[in-house]
């Protein structure tokens, strides 16, 4: 594996893959590697013919400069655990290699980044993610996108700029990798003292004890709200930004669980932020069936 700097080394290196007709898988990350982040790797490995990992702490999707100062750095581990997992090059340009002097042009994606994390976060988190992720596709030009479904609304709003540019990427979002206990993996874990750790399972357990109701026929929003709420408010040091049941495609409140629906959940712990969510689906409701095997075809 290959670590790269800037976009020319980049193009140069994906150059005789691409004029080969060779698949091209781009895993975007901001490093501080986990098994979640290897997951898609991995995946990426198996279905594409060159995979190129980004490792870019991108500032512009921060609203907090204590979180963007605090957020774990460790390119030498990250790239040992990116060659390990199959990849191929290490994107990991520095901060004027992405926003040179005068940058001054935003890609934004409107309505479905409004809610949960937009207004958690404010319009320049999302604007932060689909400005980076425009330009990390225009200098990889991949095939194939692969992201992880952790960060649910991400991932609509990331489809829903590829779809509105016409940009000619397939986006795959794959499943949550989490610790045995439960917790959802993520950069941010290692910043939690042990104790503050043992809060955090408050989340998935929240998410847990809902998708327990609605396992058991539950269907009322409030209830299933109310079902999660109560394990997130057992747990002092636990403030929640918010617990909402949203539709899977737009991020608007859902009253009932009629189809499938996401309980999304953002609190901070000891001030470090965690999300986590869960697709909740009625109870007697049919099983999607596993999908059939996909390549990354160039
Ligand atoms: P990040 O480095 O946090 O920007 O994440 C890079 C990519 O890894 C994003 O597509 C995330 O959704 C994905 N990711 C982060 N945590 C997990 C996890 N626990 N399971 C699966 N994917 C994850």
């Amino acid at each position: 594996m290959r670590t790269i700097r800037s976009v020319g080394e980049l193009r140069a290196a994906l150059g005789p893959a691409r004029r080969a007709g060779s698949s091209i898988g781009l895993v975007p990350t901001m490093g501080a590697l986990h098994e979640g982040h290897l997951s898609l790797i991995r995946r990426a490995r198996e279905q594409c013919e060159q995979v190129v990992v980004s490792l870019f702490v991108n500032p512009a999707q921060f609203d907090q400069a204590a979180d963007l100062e605090r957020y774990p750095r460790q390119e030498l581990s990250d790239a040992a655990m990116a060659a390990e997992a199959g990849a191929d090059l290490l994107f990991a340009p520095g901060i004027e290699e992405i926003y040179p002097p005068g940058f001054a042009t935003s890609v934004e994606v409107l309505g479905v980044s409004a809610p949960l994390e937009g207004q958690a976060r404010g319009p320049e988190h999302f604007r932060g993610v689909t400005t980076v992720v425009a330009k990390l596709l225009n200098m990889t030009m991949p095939d194939v996108m692969y992201l992880g479904q952790k960060d649910a609304q991400q991932v609509v709003v990331i489809r829903r700029l590829v779809a509105d540019l016409n940009l000619p990427v397939e986006v795959r979002a794959l499943p949550t990798v989490r610790e045995p206990d439960g917790l959802a993996m993520s950069s941010r874990n290692a910043l939690l003292t042990p104790e503050q750790r043992e809060r955090a399972l408050a989340l998935s357990r929240a998410l847990r004890a809902a998708a327990t109701r609605a396992e058991a026929g539950e269907r009322s929003a409030e209830a299933l709200l109310a079902a999660g709420s109560e394990v997130l408010e057992a747990v002092e040091g636990v403030e929640v930004e918010y617990l909402a049941l949203v539709d899977p495609e737009t991020f608007e409140p859902v009253e009932r669980l009629d189809g499938r629906a996401l309980l999304a959940v953002a609190a901070r712990v000891g001030g470090v932020r965690l999300i986590d969510n869960e697709t909740l689906a009625p109870a007697g409701g049919q099983r999607t069936r596993g999908k059939a095997i996909e390549t990354c075809s160039a």
